[in-house]
């Protein structure tokens, strides 16, 4: 089954940079898909657009067979993780990983539920009356993916999540990152990256992107692995 499909999907940002240009792309449930090239390619200008963060100039995205051009972010069935980790300062890790779920109204005890399990896989089920300034790098790593996984969504979408960590964390997060998607079964991953290695180890399928101003109409994307 197929999860995510962006055909003939444009961007330009005022200003007339055209950041994507032509893309066409189909992501099966299940799979892990990364996102690889230089930086300033539109790795994360594609990512952004599956996720809702950033309007789409031209083309069709849909995710689980409906077009979601339109469909607000929360409304998506996705979950994003970012390189800066993006937690809230002033919230506890509890009231990090609950806080999407409160605005989605979920119930407290099948919130209190979700932030348990996903802070015992994690690892960090000691950590969570903490502030996220008491955290290590990796920790707040830690926080971010539980912030995804509670939400159980359709498609994960990892920003250069393992960037801001050092050498030896960032191999141990990769498997880490590579067995919970294992472990989600039916949800895609779209995982952007500069780093072929960490390509290499993670993806089911590697899209290669080159430079939107640099590329001929049809020749932007090239994909290794499975169809
Ligand atoms: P990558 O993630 O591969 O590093 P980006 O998607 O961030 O690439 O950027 C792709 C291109 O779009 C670059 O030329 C970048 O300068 C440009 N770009 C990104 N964000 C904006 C923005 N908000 N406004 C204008 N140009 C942007
Ligand atoms: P309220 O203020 O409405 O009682 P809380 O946010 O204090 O709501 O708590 C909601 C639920 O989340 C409670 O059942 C509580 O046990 C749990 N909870 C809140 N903070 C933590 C935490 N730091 N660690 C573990 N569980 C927590």
């Amino acid at each position: 089954m197929t999860q995510v499909t962006l055909e003939a999907v444009h961007k330009t940002y005022d200003g007339g940079v055209q950041a994507i240009r032509g893309v066409d792309l189909e992501i099966g449930a299940g799979e892990f898909c990364v996102f690889l090239g230089p930086s300033g390619c539109g790795k994360s200008t594609l990512l952004r657009m599956v996720a809702g963060l950033e309007s789409i100039t031209a083309g069709d995205l849909h995710i689980g067979g409906i077009r979601m051009n339109d469909v607000p972010p929360a409304q998506r069935q996705v979950a994003m993780v970012f390189q800066n980790y993006a937690l809230y300062p002033h919230m506890t890790l509890y009231e990090n990983m609950a806080f999407g779920l409160r605005q989605a109204r979920l119930d407290k005890r099948e919130i209190e539920r979700r932030v348990q399990d996903a802070a015992q896989i994690l690892q960090i089920g000691h950590l969570l009356d903490r502030l996220p300034r008491a955290l290590s790098g990796g920790q707040r790593q830690r926080v971010a993916i539980g912030r995804a996984i509670v939400r159980k969504p359709d498609v994960f979408l990892f920003d250069e999540p393992l960037s801001n960590l050092d050498a030896a964390l960032r191999v141990h997060m990769r498997a880490e990152i590579a067995r919970l998607h294992r472990e989600f079964g039916h949800a895609s991953a779209i995982y952007v990256t500069h780093d072929q290695t960490e390509a290499m180890a993670l993806a089911d399928k590697i899209v290669l992107l080159r430079s939107g101003q640099d590329m001929l109409d049809n020749g932007s994307v090239a994909q290794i692995g499975s169809p």
